[in-house]
C-alpha cells in the first residue's frame, strides 16, 4: 500500500465501554436500564480501516472479551494485523477468539504488534497459543512483533505509537495518518502530545466525570483534546456514570461521547466524516428482569 497522505483512514469504535461493559451485571442505575442503544457499551476496542483506491487494510486494536460479538455485528471476518495497547483483561482476554478470523484469513499467521512487556504477558496468559509445539489445530496463530517509540509499518500502513501513562504501566496509543486512538490513560506526556500535532480525529479515554487514578476524567480528556488541537474527538472507555444524550448536550460541538459501531474517517481530502450506525445495525440487548 502506498504512503499515507492520499488515503482514507477510518476508525470504527467496536466497543466504548469500561472494563465491566455497560450495562454492568446486576446494576439497576438509570444508564444501565436505559433503552438508548448508545448507552450499551461493549469493552473498548477500535479497528482502523485504511483505504486507497480498491486496497483496504484493517488494523484491529486490542482483542476484548467481546471480540466475537464485535466482529459479528461489524461484519469483520479478517484483519491484517492486531495492535495491542496493553494487556489488561478487558483489552486482551478475547485473544483465543481470534481463531475464527485466523481461519477466515486462510490460516495465515496474524501479525500481532505489542510492547515487549505486553508480548511477554500474552505469552504467559495464552501459553498454548504461542507454543509452536502445541498440537491442537483449533487455535489462532500469530506472527509476533514488538515496537517502542518509533513508527512501524504494518501491511504497508505506517503506524506511530503514542506512549501514554496508565497508573504504574505504559500503554500504547496509535496514530495512523491523521487519526489516532488513545485508551486507558491518566496522562498523555509531552512526547505523545507532540506526536499528536496535526492529528484531526482522536478517539480518547474518558472514564467518567470524577477523577480516577489510572484513567482520564471527562474534563481532563477534553483538555487533552483541546491542547492537541484536534478537529473532532470522540470519548471512549466510558462507565455507567455517563448518560450518552445528557453528557453530549454539555459538550462543545467538536467533542462527543463515542458509542459502539460509530465510524469516523479522515477522508482523502482531509475532511472528517462521521457515519452513524442505523438503528437496525445496532445489536439487540436482552432486557433486565
Ligand atoms: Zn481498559
Ligand atoms: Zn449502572
Ligand atoms: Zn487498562
Amino acid at each position: 500500500m502506498p504512503k499515507l497522505g492520499c488515503v482514507r483512514v477510518e476508525i470504527e469504535i467496536l466497543g466504548s465501554g469500561t472494563s465491566t461493559g455497560v450495562p454492568v451485571v446486576g446494576c439497576g442505575c438509570a444508564v444501565c436500564l436505559s433503552a438508548n442503544p448508545r448507552n450499551k457499551r461493549l469493552r473498548s476496542s477500535v479497528v482502523f480501516t485504511v483505504t486507497q483506491g480498491n486496497q483496504t487494510r484493517r488494523l484491529l486494536v486490542d482483542v476484548t472479551p467481546d471480540i466475537r460479538m464485535q466482529a459479528l455485528r461489524s461484519g469483520i471476518s479478517a484483519v491484517d494485523a492486531v495492535l495491542i495497547t496493553h494487556t489488561h483483561a478487558d483489552h486482551c482476554h478475547g485473544l483465543d477468539d481470534m481463531r475464527a478470523l485466523y481461519w477466515c484469513g486462510g490460516k495465515k499467521a496474524i501479525d500481532l504488534w505489542a510492547y515487549p512487556e505486553s508480548l511477554s504477558s500474552l505469552k504467559q496468559t495464552f501459553a498454548y497459543i504461542f507454543d509452536e509445539t502445541y498440537d491442537y489445530k483449533a487455535i489462532a496463530r500469530f506472527e509476533t512483533h514488538t515496537f517502542e517509540q518509533e513508527p512501524f509499518t504494518v501491511a504497508g500502513v505506517k503506524v506511530q505509537p503514542l506512549q501514554v501513562v496508565h497508573g504504574n504501566m505504559r500503554v500504547a496509543g496509535f496514530r495512523v495518518g491523521d487519526a489516532a486512538y488513545i485508551t486507558d490513560t491518566n496522562l498523555v506526556p509531552e512526547t505523545a502530545m507532540n506526536l499528536l500535532k496535526g492529528c484531526k480525529l482522536l478517539v480518547l479515554d474518558a472514564l467518567r466525570k470524577a477523577p480516577h487514578p489510572t484513567h482520564m476524567s471527562l474534563p481532563q480528556a477534553l483538555e487533552v483534546a483541546r491542547e492537541a488541537g484536534v478537529e473532532r474527538v470522540f470519548f471512549t472507555h466510558i462507565t455507567h456514570d455517563l448518560d450518552h444524550d445528557k453528557v453530549n448536550a454539555e459538550l462543545p460541538d467538536w467533542a462527543r461521547l463515542g458509542y459502539d459501531m460509530l465510524r469516523a474517517a479522515v477522508e482523502e481530502n482531509g475532511r472528517i466524516s462521521v457515519m452513524e450506525p442505523k438503528p437496525s445495525g445496532l445489536p439487540p440487548f436482552i432486557a433486565l428482569r
